[in-house]
């Protein structure tokens, strides 16, 4: 039997910003699936504020409810991965894109899409890791199978961003030596609180192919000038995980670092990610929380469904510090807005 939530649904205008709001839905109007997920939380990652706002053709066809990830409680299954009451994961999928989205309070996906909720992890503390502590997990799992070295420091860009601010945590209390490299200076304290050992500013790229060695290995959310300057500086046989573009998807670099110094550049995807590797990730990620539940804290903050439309255009200026939980069940409230 149909039931009525609370969803946020994006609507297409002529003048290419959609509409948002928040209104009542009923589960018959959701695209098909085989599990019908009741959402707790959704999360607010740098691709939903391009959704919200309509740019780079994120979302696929309207109307569409955004929000490319949530945790929940299987409502309802078809498939015979889940049964009623298992608490799941989604991220990625094209999911907030071209298949309605986390920022509800329903959900109707497919089953092989979701992975259980790890033991032990709350459902707040797995969104307030989300998509960005997912790709954080997979960049620093991509730089260990290439033997990533402790005692040479280990560089984190975009790092008072989601994915930087997991990647800084993660590398940190795995024993790396972080350094992380910030447009916002003062963001320093709640850096070092995440483990950075030391934190500079944004590189800059002087178009050299070859700069001194600074680096055993890097997590690069930024993209652009910055990528191509910190393949420049990676010290001999080192790796970078490159996952994001925030500063731009161009790169414009030379084949000298890569042949000259042996340096690998590891593309990192959580959208299709496989199952299985998803599942270690978030096991692992598990694992990371239970021996340090206060610094997710710190590094997240709630906010309710309506709050996510403001939020939209600060996550894409870089202005909002870590990570962003959607309660999907909050009331709006003022002041909630970034730390
Ligand atoms: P955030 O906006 O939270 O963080 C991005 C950070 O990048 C900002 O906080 C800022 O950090 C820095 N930054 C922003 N603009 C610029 C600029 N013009 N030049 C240099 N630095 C800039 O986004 P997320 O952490 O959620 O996502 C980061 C990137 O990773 C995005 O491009 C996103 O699409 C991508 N991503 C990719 C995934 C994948 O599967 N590959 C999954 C999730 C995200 P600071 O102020 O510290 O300099």
């Amino acid at each position: 039997m149909a039931e009525t939530f609370q969803g946020l649904v994006l609507n297409e205008t002529d003048r290419g910003v959609p509409t948002a709001t928040v209104q009542a839905l009923s589960t018959d109007w959701l695209m098909p699936g085989d599990v019908l997920v009741a959402v707790q939380y959704s999360d607010l990652n740098y691709k939903d504020g391009l959704a919200l706002l309509g740019k780079n053709k994120v979302v696929r066809q309207y109307p569409m409810i955004p929000g490319i990830d949530f945790v929940g409680t299987v409502a309802d299954s078809r498939s015979p991965l889940w049964k009623s009451g298992d608490q799941v994961i989604l991220t990625g999928w094209g999911v907030g894109e071209r298949h309605h989205g986390g920022f509800a309070q329903m959900a109707q996906v497919k089953g092989e899409w979701l992975v259980p909720l790890p033991k032990g992890l709350a459902p707040l503390q797995a969104m307030a890791l989300g998509t960005a502590g997912l790709t954080a997990m997979l960049c620093v799992l991509a730089l260990e199978q290439q033997n990533l070295k402790r005692g040479r420091p280990v560089l984190v860009t975009g790092a008072a961003g989601g994915v930087g601010s997991v990647a800084t945590w993660l590398l940190a209390q795995r024993g790396y030596i972080v350094h992380a490299s910030t447009g916002r200076q003062e963001e320093a304290a709640y850096l070092k609180r995440l483990g950075a050992e030391a934190v500079i500013p944004r590189l800059q790229s002087n178009s050299r192919p070859l700069e001194r060695e600074a680096w055993g290995g890097a997590v690069d959310t930024v993209g652009g000038e910055t990528l191509a300057a910190l393949i420049s500086q990676l010290s001999y046989g080192c790796s970078v995980a490159a996952c994001g573009l925030a500063g731009g998807s161009a790169l414009h670099t030379s084949v000298i670092p890569f042949i000259l110094r042996g340096v690998r550049l590891l593309g990192v995807d959580s959208v299709q990610c496989p199952v299985e590797l998803r599942t270690q990730a978030w096991n692992e990620l598990a694992q990371a929380v239970k021996q340090d539940p206060e610094t997710v804290d710190e590094m997240s903050q709630v906010v309710a469904l309506e709050d996510v439309v403001k939020l939209a255009p600060l996550i894409l200026q870089g202005q909002i510090r870590g990570r962003t939980v959607v309660d999907v069940h909050a009331p709006s409230e003022e002041g909630l807005m970034t730390k």
